[in-house]
């Protein structure tokens, strides 16, 4: 591997954590290794499009992204960047990749790991949500911001996330057709969320101005939506169906994106020695650290990944981090930069659990799912088998063993996309709080990889 003269660090993750990781690596005269499975740097918030396609998208001109960009360019040259290279295992000081779809033989060892990989959609199942034309919100946004394209003509973005306003902007703002919102969360718990979410005065003020705008562009937005289902026709999207507050409404669409917030990618990060905890907060299981990201032993969790604070607090994150691991290895750091910078971060995260009171995960309504709703796309298992084979399992407190027995989580996603759903069922089957139950152990390979024919015929 390629890390010159000093000890072998990688970073797993491009985004604004990684790119601050490195950035601190760099100027204490380092050269990382920073893997990103993503084409081009800048992780899922600050993603660049394609350049081919010339697109000029406002989220892009934003001032964060610019700079995030421009450290990123600054160091390119001073660090081993591989894009388009998947970390699909960690095990023994060592990581195992896939470099465009192919996987290498020999792991690639490192003295020290900062994990920086961010988070993705978290989701509450709806009826009607395997229907086509229904997204993830952030597959939404990655349709728009790699591709410029919108997931549709009429477009319904339910759920409950901060984020759901601001994709709904990009796709006005990129000139998409008609956009709705759907909020699962009433307004008067934004309200009384304010104060905490302006312990970072931007976010609160970003906020009422995103709010502003959307309202000013005629964006219909309705809040405390509850018994949500998709119509199809053909297997499409068609409309939706729900209630606000008692009122049953209908609306035409042909596209729906779902977000309840974010699910921090905690799987190397458990591969690697790290121990998780259920977090009431942000309703999921997230890694233990220190207050500067350690985790274990040479293992350091930045960003999204290990608290989800939001694209300024992970950069700060990145650095932090990355100064414990100079620390560690006997670098001298500046420590009234590191109090400076953990006591920027921790603004942002203070902020971000006032959004995640804010924008509540909408646990009630997991005991009314419908049975014949589909928990797990990739093995077509049901809520209603989840629940069946939780309730014969009293006191086995381990989704794992619903699992094993239901194959739910046991697909190409590994339980990424429902698992946090499937022990909220098996949690309310047995009228058990989520936290009861032991999460999803991680398997190897995290994401899918490609094993190539004859491999797969020696075996
Ligand atoms: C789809 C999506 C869209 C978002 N859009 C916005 C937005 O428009 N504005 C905003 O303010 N916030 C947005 N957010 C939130 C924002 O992206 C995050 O708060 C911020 O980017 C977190 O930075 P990070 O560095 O922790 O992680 P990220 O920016 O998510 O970067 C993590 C990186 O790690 C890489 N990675 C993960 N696992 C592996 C692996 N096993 N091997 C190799 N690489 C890996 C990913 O490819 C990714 O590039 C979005 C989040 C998501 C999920």
């Amino acid at each position: 591997m390629s890390h010159m003269d000093g000890p072998g660090i990688v970073i797993v993750g491009a985004g604004p954590a990684g790119i601050g990781a490195a950035d601190v690596l760099v100027r204490a005269g380092l050269r990382p290794v920073l893997i990103d499975e993503g084409r081009r740097p800048g992780g899922q918030g600050y993603r660049k499009s394609d350049p081919t396609l010339g697109l000029s998208l406002g989220y892009a001109r934003a001032a964060n992204y610019k700079r995030i960009h421009a450290v990123f360019t600054a160091l390119e040259t001073q660090i081993d960047y591989r894009p388009e290279t998947l970390v699909w295992s960690v095990d023994g000081r060592a990581a195992y990749l896939a470099e465009r779809g192919a996987v290498v033989d020999a792991g690639l060892s490192y003295d020290r790991l900062i994990l920086a990989t961010g988070a993705t959609d978290k989701i509450a199942p709806v009826p009607g949500w395997t229907l086509t034309g229904v997204y993830t919100l952030g597959g939404a946004q990655v349709i728009l911001k790699d591709q410029g394209c919108s997931i549709g003509r009429k477009v319904v973005f339910y759920g409950s996330s901060p984020l759901l306003y601001l994709a709904a902007a990009q796709y006005i703002e990129a000139g998409a057709g008609k956009v709705t919102i759907l909020d699962t969360t009433p307004f008067a718990r934004k309200a009384a969320a304010s104060l905490k979410i302006a312990r970072a005065p931007s976010v609160l003020c970003n906020g009422v101005a995103l709010l502003a705008g959307l309202k000013a562009r005629g964006v219909t937005i309705v809040s405390g939506v509850s018994g949500l289902r998709i119509d199809g026709e053909d297997g499409r999207v068609a409309g939706v169906s729900f209630q606000a507050g008692r009122r049953p409404m209908r609306l035409d669409c042909d596209a729906v994106a779902i977000g309840h917030g974010l699910r921090a990618e905690t799987q190397l990060a458990e591969l690697a020695g790290a121990e998780l905890a259920y977090d009431a907060t942000f309703d999921q299981w997230l890694p233990r650290t220190d207050a500067d990201g350690r985790a274990a032993d040479g293992l350091y969790l930045a960003g999204d990944g290990a608290r989800i604070g939001g694209a300024a607090a992970a950069e700060l994150a990145g650095r932090v981090a990355a100064m414990a691991c100079l620390a560690d290895l006997g670098r001298s750091i500046d420590k009234a930069e590191l109090i400076r910078l953990r006591t920027r971060r921790d603004a942002y995260h203070a902020s971000q659990e006032g959004l995640a009171q804010a924008f509540a995960w909408p646990r009630h309504a997991f005991a009314d799912l419908p049975d014949e709703t589909v928990l797990c796309r990739c093995e077509n298992v049901t809520a209603g088998a989840v629940r069946a084979v939780a309730r014969s399992l009293e006191g086995v407190s381990d989704i794992n063993r619903v699992k094993a027995l239901t194959r739910c989580g046991m697909g190409r996603c590994q339980a990424r996309m429902c698992g946090l759903a499937a022990v909220e069922v098996a949690a309310a089957a047995r009228q058990e709080a989520a936290e009861a139950l032991t999460y999803y152990r991680p398997q190897p390979p995290v994401k899918p990889i490609f094993i190539p024919e004859p491999a797969l015929s020696e075996v």
